[in-house]
């Protein structure tokens, strides 16, 4: 094994979907595993499936596109709203795609039609989070300009919250959607097929009971990765938050002062830093930077182990009191999804499957 490295263990994964889909497939609401997290690797992708997923979703053309060369059979949607300069691999590759932009909308039916496929589209409709999304009093003449464009098929409308305006799901914002899909189908006679109601931060309300009928779908990443609910940062009920470990290699460990000695001017990303004296203390570096992760989102397994700081390429730890490190010793993280997904798109952190 080389380091620092993750390690992804899809018996904890498929573990973690199955939760997950039964939540949800108790009130009848089918499950997109967002494969973002992992960039789209097809061995936890397949253990979505295998864990019960009917669709997945990334935000990545690129992901999707190696997803479907390794056969993944079931539909795929690109969740970031599409580049105008994207929109042909988009209808090639991708199943359908999430929209908020009647242009583009109108370039992936031209698209389409060049490619004799059917492209599926869901609306994104911003309930106040103010990422992506067309208001919702800006629907329905929105609706009226894409149904009828051909090789394109409307199949809903969807909602992103807690993400930009950390905008937490709620009975009524969720209602308010539902409310918009049954105004569609009475306006223009149509089938909503799906209520696409959120990511892993509507799955407390559901769970709790505070999820009004008709949402018809959730496109979940972080909830199966890490087990955990992005609204409360606090793990989701019968769900493990160590199926993705990070593991370091200790490559200095010395008693040194926990003040600088010196004047103290910026550090290597600019910043003025402060320290407090504590003394002398037994600091661990570990082989892992800034250049590969985001650091605020490290969680030692070992709680008497503290994190000091990082460089680009240096992780300081206070390890006055463990003993036992030292030098070679590997030390390993648990992850928030800023730290995940930093990881993961990293090439100098090594991705072991186990
Ligand atoms: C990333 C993403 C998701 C998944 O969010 P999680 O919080 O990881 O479940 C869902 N929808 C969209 C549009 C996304 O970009």
């Amino acid at each position: 094994m080389g380091f620092p490295c993750v390690t992804i263990d899809l018996k904890k994964i498929e573990h973690n979907t199955k939760q997950l889909v039964k939540w949800c497939s108790d009130r009848q609401i089918e499950v997109m595993a967002v494969t973002k997290g992992i960039c789209g690797l097809e061995k936890v992708a397949r253990t979505f499936i295998k864990g019960g997923a009917k669709k997945l979703g990334d935000s990545r053309i690129e992901n999707i596109i190696a997803l479907k060369q390794a056969g993944i059979p079931v539909p795929i949607y690109l969740l970031r709203i599409p580049m105008l300069s994207e929109v042909e691999d988009v209808v090639r590759w991708a199943d359908g795609s999430l929209n908020s932009e009647v242009e583009v909308i109108k370039a992936l039916s031209a698209a389409a039609k060049d490619f004799d496929k059917e492209h599926k589209v869901i609306l994104m409709v911003d309930l106040g989070d103010l990422r992506e999304g067309v208001l919702p009093e800006n629907v329905l003449d929105t609706i009226s300009e894409i149904i009828n464009l051909p090789n394109i098929d409307f199949e809903g409308i969807g909602t992103n919250l807690g993400c930009y305006g950390a905008v937490k799901a709620s009975y009524d914002n969720m209602k308010s959607l539902v409310n918009l899909a049954k105004q569609i189908e009475k306006t223009f006679g149509i089938k909503v097929k799906t209520v696409s109601g959120g990511n892993s931060s509507t799955l407390m309300l559901l769970k709790e009971g505070g999820l009004p009928k008709g949402i018809t779908q959730f496109r979940l990443g972080e909830g199966i990765l890490l087990g955990n609910d992005p609204s409360t940062s606090k793990p989701l009920p019968d769900t493990y938050q160590d199926a993705i470990v990070l593991k370091t290699e200790v490559i200095e460990v010395k008693i040194k002062p926990s003040y600088p000695i010196g004047e103290i001017g910026l550090d290597a990303f600019g910043n003025k830093p402060v320290f407090e004296d504590k003394g002398p203390m037994r600091r661990a570096i570990v082989a892992l930077g800034k250049q590969d992760c985001r650091i605020e989102g490290l969680i030692p397994v070992d709680k008497s182990i503290d994190i000091l700081g990082a460089s680009s390429d240096h992780l300081l730890l206070d390890v006055t009191k463990s003993n036992n490190i030292k030098v070679g010793s590997i030390i390993e993280f648990n992850l928030s999804y800023g730290a995940l997904i930093s990881l993961m798109a990293s090439k100098y952190v090594k991705k072991y499957i186990i």
